[in-house]
């Protein structure tokens, strides 16, 4: 029996998503992947990590790396653009 938590991870483990892409798979509202996403970044599993992979400016190009949050940004801090692109998250083996 797969959960759905356990699911995410494995999607995770094959390829980087965002929490769109993973609500499209797994039909789940984003809101609820995103719940999951917090708790898998918090505890990925024994000799796996949480990758997040910073959303973009799909304007401009700046990289929002210094966030750690989960959720999409709404606008670019240079040059205001509100076209971003989304965080996509992977889990990684060490
Ligand atoms: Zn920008």
């Amino acid at each position: 029996m797969t959960t759905t938590r356990q699911a995410i991870k494995e999607l995770l483990l094959e390829q980087p998503l965002s929490s769109l892409e993973l609500s499209q798979h797994l039909g789940l509202p984003e809101k609820e992947v995103l719940d999951h996403l917090a708790h898998i970044a918090k505890a990925p599993g024994q000799g796996h990590r949480f990758h997040i992979i910073p959303a973009a400016c799909k304007h401009c190009g700046f990289v929002f790396k210094k966030r750690e949050r989960l959720t999409i940004p709404s606008r670019c801090p240079i040059c205001k653009g509100e076209s971003i692109r989304r965080p996509r998250f992977a889990v990684v083996r060490n």
